[in-house]
């Protein structure tokens, strides 16, 4: 039998591990924390969970019909229309639509000007950076107000240096308040994280940390860990940060997240009945606030179950604050927004590496990073983190069908040989 090893059991690293194991391989899944990655729950000791940040299972029914078939053979995916909201002057009595639609422009006094601006705006272009095609698109006015402070907060970095392929899936400007990316979107009945255990229930999972490879010539032989272990395989899979991996003395940033799980008794509602998140390009040190009420569970009335997220990288000030912190700073503003809360319970979660940072530089160093691991012949590698883009679960799954093609074409290949 075929020895694969994969390293990481997030979204990634569970859906290869069920693929290949179906096709006979000797699966071994390396993770060196839980089992779920960015898609594991906050539990509360009250009993109730909710996403670490909101994870909408979406994809185009026709085009990537696979996500929903490989997610409804270990759950019930049940259709959900997803609304956001975007309060730009960080008051909960003001809700603008978000995609930001032509409605928010009567919002504002200068409607005008807004609009003068936007007749001369050329639309939608194929502009290299963010700030620049946010421009095109929506006018200067409406990007200041909307998008910049937001995006900078977003991702600690200037928006003009801001690039990728992912602005006209993620940006819209619909004439009238629209479901979250149009629409095509599920949640499933049971937990991510039963869910990704159930994939690789006949891999063998081992929590330890990867360290590093050995090698011989143009083949990995073994993954070093940080238990001490040498785990040797046929091929591996790598769904980690390659710079771990690799040997090189570059390393890759990412933006990291602090997420704050919060199950507060509250005498009213955050957001309007439909909406299910918010978000505030304002002061405030945190961009999302969601209220899980679509999560399958019976929250008593008059109690919520929030998350706030936290954007920073790794070691500065809002990454470094003690726990506490994050729950004081939501009850201070839910206090200045006039509702009266009591916290339940609070639960932090860390993400070191939440997004891939889409500047030129570091997408350069991952493409000489990545050069490295790609010299291995049986090395394949998947994922957010692995791959430094800024994709969805809808597009690692994809990937994890084509790493089980190629793996298999490999095979095929030195069969023939
Ligand atoms: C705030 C937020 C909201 C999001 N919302 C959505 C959404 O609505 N819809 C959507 O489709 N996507 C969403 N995403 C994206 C989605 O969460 C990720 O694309 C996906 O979960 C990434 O899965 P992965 O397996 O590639 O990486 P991860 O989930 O990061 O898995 C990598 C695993 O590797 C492990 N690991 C790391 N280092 C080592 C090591 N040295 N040795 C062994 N194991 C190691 C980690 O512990 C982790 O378990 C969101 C992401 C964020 C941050």
């Amino acid at each position: 039998m075929v020895d694969v090893t994969i390293i990481g059991a997030g979204v990634a690293g569970c859906s290869t591990g069920y693929l290949l194991a179906n096709e006979g391989f000797d699966v071994t899944v390396i993770e060196r924390d839980a089992v779920g990655g960015l898609l594991r729950e906050i539990e509360f000791e009250t009993g109730y969970h909710c996403d670490s940040a909101p994870h909408l299972l979406f994809f185009d029914d026709e085009e990537e019909a696979v996500v929903g078939e490989l997610f409804s053979e270990f759950t019930h995916i049940e259709p959900h229309e997803f609304y956001a909201a975007t309060y730009p002057r960080g008051d909960l009595d003001d809700p603008h639509h978000y995609p930001v639609s032509k409605q928010n422009i009567d919002e504002w006094d200068d409607a005008d000007q807004i609009r003068e601006e936007l007749e001369q705006a050329p639309g939608k272009t194929d502009a290299e950076f963010f700030e620049e095609y946010m421009i095109n698109q929506v006018g200067r006015t409406l990007y200041e107000r909307y998008n910049r402070s937001y995006t900078e907060k977003h991702w600690g970095i200037d928006p003009k240096r801001i690039t990728g392929d992912w602005f006209d899936f993620k940006i819209s400007f619909p004439d009238e308040e629209q479901e979250f990316f149009g629409g095509g979107a599920y949640y499933p009945e049971d937990k991510y994280t039963d869910v990704l255990q159930s994939m690789i229930a006949d891999c063998d999972i081992v929590f330890d940390g990867v360290t590093g490879l050995e090698t011989e010539g143009d083949r990995i032989t073994a993954v070093e860990t940080e238990s001490g272990d040498r785990i040797e395989s046929d091929l591996f899979v790598s769904t980690i940060d390659p710079s771990i991996v690799v040997d090189t003395d570059e390393s890759l940033e990412y933006r990291s997240m602090v997420i704050l799980g919060a199950h507060v008794g509250a005498d009213e509602s955050l957001f309007p009945d439909h909406v299910d998140w918010g978000y505030f390009p304002n002061h405030y040190d945190f961009t999302r606030i969601t209220d899980y009420e679509f999560v399958p569970q019976e929250t008593p009335a008059g109690e919520q179950i929030l998350t706030v997220e936290f954007p920073c990288f790794v070691g500065d000030d809002t990454w470094s604050n003690d726990e506490r912190w994050y729950a004081d700073y939501l009850l201070e503003f839910l206090d200045e927004q006039g509702i009266d809360a009591e916290l339940l319970d609070a639960q932090v979660r860390r993400a070191p590496r939440a997004y891939p940072l889409p500047v030129t530089e570091q997408i350069e160093t991952f493409e000489r990073i990545n050069g490295k691991l790609s010299a291995y012949d049986n090395m394949f590698n998947l994922g957010r983190v692995s791959t430094y883009e800024y994709i969805w679960i809808k597009d690692i799954v994809q990937q994890a069908y084509e790493t089980r093609e190629n793996i298999l074409a490999e095979r095929r290949t030195e069969a023939n040989d």
